[in-house]
C-alpha cells in the first residue's frame, strides 16, 4: 500500500475554512463561553484568524511547517485569554515532524499524525494539563490517541481521522459532567456541571475541518 499523503494545497485549504470557522462560530464559542467564562473565546478565536485571514496569501507560498508556524505566531501575538497561546503554540508547533524541506512538499500520514500528537503535548505542556480538566484537552488527547490506534490497526487513513473526530467529540460531551479545575470556570465549581467547555467545542470543529479537507 503506498502511503497517504497529505499535499501542501490541503494544509493551506485548512487554514482556509479555519478561517471560515472563526468567523461563523464566533457567537456559539462566545455563548458556551459567556456561561462558564468570561464570554471571550469566540471573539478570540475571530481576532485571530481575521489576522491570519490578512497574509494567508503571502503564506501560502511557504513550506508547510513556516506557513503553520506563522499562524501559530499571529495566535499567540493577537489573542488573549487562555486560547491564544494555546491554540498558538499547538500552530507553531505543528509543521516540525515533517522531514521534507521544499515549500511544495506536503506531509505522509505518519508525519501527520506526529504532527497532531507535537501539538497536543504542547498545549499538555504549556497549559500544565491533561485530561478530565474540562479543557480542550478533553478533545484532543482521545482524538489523536484513537488517531494513532486506528491507523496503525490498519483502518484507511481517512477513516481513521473520522474516528478521531467522533473520539473528540465524545471527549467535548465528557466535559459536560466535568467540575473545572483549570481556567476561570475553576470559580464555578458544581455549577459547571451541564456546560461544554467552550475550548473543547473548538477544538472539536478545528478536528472537523482537518477531517474534511482529507482527499479520499
Ligand atoms: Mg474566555
Amino acid at each position: 500500500m503506498s502511503e497517504y499523503i497529505l499535499s501542501k494545497e490541503y494544509f493551506v485549504q485548512v487554514i482556509r475554512d479555519l478561517i471560515v470557522l472563526a468567523e461563523n462560530r464566533k457567537d456559539y464559542f462566545t455563548e458556551l463561553d459567556s456561561a462558564i467564562g468570561d464570554g471571550d473565546h469566540g471573539m478570540n478565536l475571530s481576532i485571530g484568524f481575521r489576522e491570519v485571514d490578512k497574509h494567508i496569501e503571502e503564506w501560502k507560498e511557504l513550506s508547510v511547517k513556516d506557513l503553520y508556524k506563522n499562524v501559530g505566531t499571529a495566535l499567540l501575538d493577537k489573542v488573549g485569554g487562555s486560547s491564544g497561546p494555546l491554540y498558538g503554540s499547538f500552530f507553531m508547533k505543528f509543521g516540525l515532524p515533517i522531514k521534507k524541506k521544499g515549500s511544495e512538499e506536503g506531509a505522509t500520514f505518519s508525519e501527520f499524525i506526529e504532527m497532531m500528537e507535537t501539538g497536543v503535548a504542547i498545549i499538555k505542556k504549556r497549559g500544565k494539563s491533561t485530561t478530565g480538566e474540562k479543557t480542550m484537552l478533553d478533545t484532543f488527547v482521545p482524538a489523536v490517541e484513537t488517531l494513532r490506534a486506528e491507523y496503525e490497526g490498519g483502518t484507511s487513513a481517512k477513516e481513521a481521522m473520522a474516528k478521531a473526530v467522533e473520539a473528540g467529540k465524545e471527549g467535548l460531551e465528557s466535559t459536560r459532567n466535568i467540575v473545572a479545575t483549570k481556567g476561570r470556570a475553576m470559580r464555578l465549581g458544581e455549577r459547571a456541571i451541564g456546560h461544554l467547555d467552550p475550548g473543547a467545542a473548538s477544538a472539536a470543529e478545528i478536528l472537523e475541518v482537518f477531517y474534511n479537507d482529507m482527499p479520499d
